[in-house]
């Protein structure tokens, strides 16, 4: 198949990370993502003729490999509701970058089933997982994942999760004001000297159902201030160009934490990230309002070629830098009346 691994768009960013998202359902309501007032029992989520199946994600995938994806990320909604997702693993696992590397494939889950589901998708060929965990104390985190799911489960998995080799295991806290911002630095201390990697996330205004101010955000200046204090840290250059998250260790020699600062210092100028959503639609940016629709030439019939070049065009075109712009894009989608995609169904 004919690819361009040297593809860019308008700014010169390549495309390197591909975020999937499998599901658009979750058995949570964070509050921060799937509010229950607006996800409630009436909300109409995807028909499973409308989803992507494996086949048809794995042809995408091959395709963007081609263009130069050297990482997928396997997303939703929670991702362990797709039946049988070891079976997509599996097949991602056979694909090659043109130069004959296997891809680096990881899944971003909220781990209430990964003690269930952690093994087959070592054996799949799963590299890594990310589970999300917003406090340690069990009142806090069952008011915000609001469906009263207890912390030990969620320790359990990222346990199982480790022993089968599914590390280091990275843990996402989405740092929220006046909801689990008490929780820092216990999160802190509890994952010190452990492989986990804690990362602490600012609040972002994904979508446009979270209810999100600027007030509730914590800056990860702040968060890095409160660790600092008690645990004392040093900066860490980044891994590679276009990390996401900053890196800091304890000074003591006892590991490593990250701070995704998505609002208050924003990384759009190197963001090398594209999303397919549960429908295969390819969106540029997390806050997109619109998605090119890549399912419509799947199922039309396109060539892998038609496919490559639709895709090559849609990021050669690519001028997102929603963070960087965030008060003024706020301001304009507000005139347009135009509505951000929601994170579960883009994925996160
Ligand atoms: N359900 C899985 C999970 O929670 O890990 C995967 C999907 S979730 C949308 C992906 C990540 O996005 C999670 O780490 C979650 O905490 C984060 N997230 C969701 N809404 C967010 C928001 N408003 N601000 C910051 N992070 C958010
Ligand atoms: Fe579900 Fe993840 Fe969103 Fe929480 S953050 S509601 S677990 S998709
Ligand atoms: Fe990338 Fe859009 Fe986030 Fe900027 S706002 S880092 S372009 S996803």
């Amino acid at each position: 198949m004919t690819g361009n691994p040297t593809l860019t768009d308008t700014r010169g960013r390549p495309l390197h990370d591909l975020r999937i998202s499998v599901t658009d359902r979750c058995n949570f309501r964070c509050v921060y993502c799937m509010p229950k007032e607006v996800f409630g029992r009436d909300f109409a989520f995807m028909e499973r003729d409308e989803l992507l199946t494996f086949e048809e994600i794995t042809r995408l995938a091959r395709v963007s490999v081609a263009h130069g994806v050297g990482k997928i990320r396997l997303t939703g909604g929670e991702p362990l509701l797709r039946r049988g997702l070891e079976d997509l693993v599996a097949q991602l696992a056979a694909l090659r970058t043109p130069d004959g590397r296997p891809i680096d494939i990881a899944l971003t889950t909220n781990g209430s089933a990964l003690a269930v589901k952690a093994q087959a998708l070592k054996d799949a060929g799963l590299r890594r997982v990310t589970v999300s965990l917003d406090s340690l104390d069990d009142a806090t985190f069952r008011a915000m994942n609001d469906v009263n799911f207890p912390v030990a489960k969620v320790l359990h998995g990222i346990e199982v999760a480790s022993n089968v080799g599914l590390g280091p295991v990275k843990v996402n806290m989405v740092v929220k004001r006046g909801q689990n911002d008490g929780d820092i630095v216990a999160m802190a201390r509890h994952f010190q000297g452990t492989p986990v990697i804690l990362r602490f996330i600012e609040f972002m205004d994904v979508g446009s159902s979270n209810g999100w101010e600027m007030g509730a955000v914590v800056p990860s200046s702040e968060v890095i201030a409160r660790i600092d204090a008690e645990l004392p840290l040093e900066e860490v250059a980044p891994n590679y160009t276009g990390e996401t998250s900053a890196r800091w260790r304890y000074r003591d020699g006892s590991g490593e934490i990250g701070v995704i600062s998505s609002v208050t210092q924003s990384f759009c100028s190197t963001c090398s990230r594209a999303r397919v959503s549960t429908d295969g639609k390819l969106f540029t940016c997390l806050f997109a309002t619109e998605g090119h629709d890549l399912r419509a030439l799947l199922r039309g019939g396109a060539t892998d070629d038609e496919l490559s070049a639709a895709m090559a065009s849609v990021w050669r075109e690519r001028t997102d830098r929603y963070s960087d712009l965030r008060s003024a894009k706020t301001s304009e989608l507000r005139a347009s009346g135009k509505k951000k995609i929601e994170m579960s169904y883009i994925g996160g």
